[in-house]
């Protein structure tokens, strides 16, 4: 028996929102990557709450046209001034190196150091976040007005990191319902400390799955843990045949500050995924975004890759790039609230809910309108310009009941009561016109 999927209680919401935000505060302080110790530790912790399987894939494992590359660890780096202080600290902020670092453990002059420091001089009292996976280089992200007050002079330079042969740690977690039809869920675990950028996806999809096991459902859950682009990439690789079972699936990100939900549509733009989202996103709130599908963001891009096509969409708040805290120190534990992580959680719970109890059926007769009259099914006299709204819905459920819509999408589209929807449905299939599916 399959039980509906409710919202939160709103009684529970503050909690909710309490054990979202406290997840994603142990979470904080840790230096992720697209490989080492990082990711692992972040995995271990949502152990805790999921029982997650954890994949190490080899480095040098080729994943379509992709290499899983060496694996990345940091133990300390920082910049000593010629009085041997640290003006730069990994240890205080892990930002503050650029992200996939060679070791390095030399003195130099300010002209050659400032050629590996990063600065948002819009911005200039925070510091960046950047990487530099593919391209070996070394370098320090700082404010730009701590770059304004270096003096010339030696600087002593050590980042103490490890590149080399390892592994790609991911995690993976399957709720199994009555169906082996599969809705992904997946979210990025790549990035060192930010809050809205990676750890807010990595919140809600943890608590999501939560909420998902203590229901009966109809569709089968993976969520995914997954590094940035070369996670979804290897997933994908070394699961194709998993792929003919996705049905649906959503890419979370960005969903712990104040700005409305943005959705981003699947490359299909009209799978039901997008169409569920849509209302709901309707029925819940006043102003909200939507984005047709684009060839860039998070791993979307490679769900919707085209010899995937998956309806992948993506739910965020505002997108990546549209508000000035991304990828900067910024995006820190003030940035994101309980309120808005648990209203997150709550839009996905509606999603979920509706795509449990979506109702479908299949038109037998699809080749050109089946004859209602000699059923019994239309009485109208011909060449009358109206009809009623019955009329309409057994016109509406034989055209739309490709297997693809469901009766909420035929609502929708027709404007006609569910009710009325209904008893046309039954009636269709009383006279094997029509089936449940
Ligand atoms: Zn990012």
């Amino acid at each position: 028996m399959t039980s509906t999927t409710g919202t939160i209680e709103s009684t529970n919401k503050e909690k909710m929102g309490e054990d979202l935000y406290r997840l994603i505060e142990r979470l904080y302080p840790i230096c992720r990557s697209i490989t080492g110790n990082g990711v692992r530790e972040t995995l271990d912790i949502i152990k805790e709450y999921l029982s997650l399987e954890v994949n190490e894939v080899p480095t040098g494992t080729q994943v379509f046209d992709w290499t899983v590359p060496d694996e990345w660890n940091i133990k300390d780096a920082y910049i000593k001034n010629e009085k041997g202080e640290k003006i730069v600290d990994f240890k205080k902020l892990n930002l503050h190196v650029l992200n996939y670092s060679i070791p390095v453990n030399e003195t130099m002059d300010l002209e050659t150091l400032k050629a590996h420091l990063f600065t948002i001089p819009e911005y200039p009292d925070w510091i960046p976040y950047r990487t530099s996976y593919h391209n070996k280089n070394w370098g320090f992200c700082i404010s730009h007005n701590q770059l304004l007050r270096l003096k010339d002079g030696s600087y002593e330079v050590k980042i103490d990191s490890t590149l080399q042969p390892g592994s790609l740690t991911y995690g993976e977690h399957l709720i199994k319902g009555s169906s082996s039809e599969e809705v992904i869920i997946s979210c990025h675990v790549c990035h060192p400390s930010l809050c809205n950028d990676n750890l807010s996806g990595i919140a809600v999809a943890t608590f999501l799955a939560r909420e998902l096991e203590k229901l009966h459902l109809k569709y089968s859950y993976r969520f995914l843990f997954i590094p940035g682009t070369i996670g979804s990439i290897t997933w994908l690789s070394l699961n194709e045949d998993k792929i003919k079972n996705i049905r649906h699936g959503i890419v979370l990100t960005l969903l712990g500050d104040k700005t409305k939900f943005h959705y981003k549509k699947s490359r299909r733009g009209d799978a039901e995924i997008d169409r569920i989202i849509l209302r709901q996103l309707k029925n819940k709130f006043t102003d909200f975004g939507i984005i047709d599908f684009y060839p860039y963001g998070y791993d979307e891009r490679q769900f919707c890759s085209p010899g995937f096509n998956l309806p992948v969409g993506r739910l965020s708040r505002k997108p990546h790039g549209e508000f000035p805290e991304y990828h900067t120190s910024a995006d820190n534990l003030d940035f994101v609230k309980p309120e808005h992580l648990s209203e997150s959680l709550d839009l996905l719970l509606s999603i979920i809910r509706e795509l449990e109890s979506s109702e479908k059926y299949l038109n037998l007769s699809p080749k050109c309108e089946p004859q209602l009259g000699k059923r019994g099914l239309f009485k109208q006299i011909g060449g009358q310009s109206e009809t009623n709204d019955y009329q309409m819905a057994l016109l509406w459920i034989l055209n739309l009941s490709d297997g693809e819509h469901s009766l909420q999408d035929i609502e929708e589209k027709s404007r006609l009561n569910v009710a009325i929807l209904r008893d046309a449905a039954e009636a269709l299939c009383k006279v094997n016109l029509l089936k449940k599916i």
